[in-house]
This record gives C-alpha cells, structure tokens and sequence, in this order.
C-alpha cells in the first residue's frame, strides 16, 4: 500500500458531491488522463449515491453513514464504499443494465461502475448492508 484514507459520511445527498471530489483529489496522486479522473468521480459517486438513495433511503438519517476507503497500490487505485443499510436482495439482477427497483431511474449506475473501472465487486446483506469496491 502506497497511500490510504478512510472516512465516513452521513447518508446525505449533499455529501455525495463530497465523495466525488475525495475521490477525485486521491485520484490524482497518480498519473492518469482526465477522462479516466472523471471516469472515477463518476463511479464512486453512483456508489455513494446508491448507498444514499437505496441503502437507507429517508428515515433514520442521523445513524445512517457511509464508509469510504480509498487505497493506492503500487499502480492501481482502490475504493470501497460501505453502507450499513437494507442490502440488495438479488445483485446479479441489481448489476443488469436498466435495472431498478425505482421506476422513477434510469438503472445504469452499475454499469457506469462496470464499464468506468477495470474491477467491481459487490457484497450485500439483506439489512446488513452493502460494500461495493471497485479499482482501476
Ligand atoms: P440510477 O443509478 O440510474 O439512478 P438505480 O440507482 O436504480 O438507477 P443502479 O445504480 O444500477 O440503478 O442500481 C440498481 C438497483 O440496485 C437499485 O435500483 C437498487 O434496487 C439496488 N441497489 C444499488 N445499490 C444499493 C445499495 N447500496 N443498497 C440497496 N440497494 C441498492
Ligand atoms: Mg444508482
């Protein structure tokens, strides 16, 4: 490990823009062309997003936080993003383009993550949460 920062975020919209610049400024400690930052800002932003809208929705926002770590391998960018809230009950389907449990949305934040970074893996618990990580 060559650099890492952890911190933790109230499941707030506001935040998510937050994540996005963290990610971006940890980003650029590496040499990496500025469609590959934004390719990041965007990916780890529909995590958090995800963690805010789906993982805890509305109620209980005072509990509700976000984990984010952020780890530089020697040449390769790491970032977990953690929620403690209702989980995803089937990921495979979750992961589907166009897929959402929310008419209202367009279902593509999985795939931005797919096709943006080169790794992305997601665990979930039915009420125990979900952590996505994802690397490029
Ligand atoms: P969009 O991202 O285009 O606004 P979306 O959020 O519904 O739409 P995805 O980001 O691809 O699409 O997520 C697909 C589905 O997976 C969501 O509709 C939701 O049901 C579920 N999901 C994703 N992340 C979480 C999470 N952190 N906790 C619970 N459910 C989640
Ligand atoms: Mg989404």
């Amino acid at each position: 490990i060559k650099n890492q920062i952890k911190f933790t975020i109230l499941s707030l919209n506001e935040n998510v823009s937050f994540a996005r610049a963290a990610a971006a400024a940890f980003a650029a400690q590496i040499d990496l062309t500025l469609t590959e930052i934004d390719e990041i800002k965007v990916a780890v932003s529909e995590a958090v997003s995800n963690a805010v809208i789906h993982g805890y929705g509305e109620d209980n926002q005072q509990e509700n936080y976000i984990e984010l770590i952020m780890i530089l391998y020697l040449d390769k960018l790491e970032f977990t993003i953690i929620d403690r809230g209702k989980g995803i009950a089937n990921i495979e389907e979750a992961r589907q383009p166009s897929f959402s449990s929310d008419p209202e949305r367009m279902g593509l934040g999985f795939v931005f993550m797919e096709s943006f970074m080169d790794e992305l893996e997601v665990k979930s618990e039915i009420k125990q949460g979900t952590t996505v990580r994802m690397a490029k």
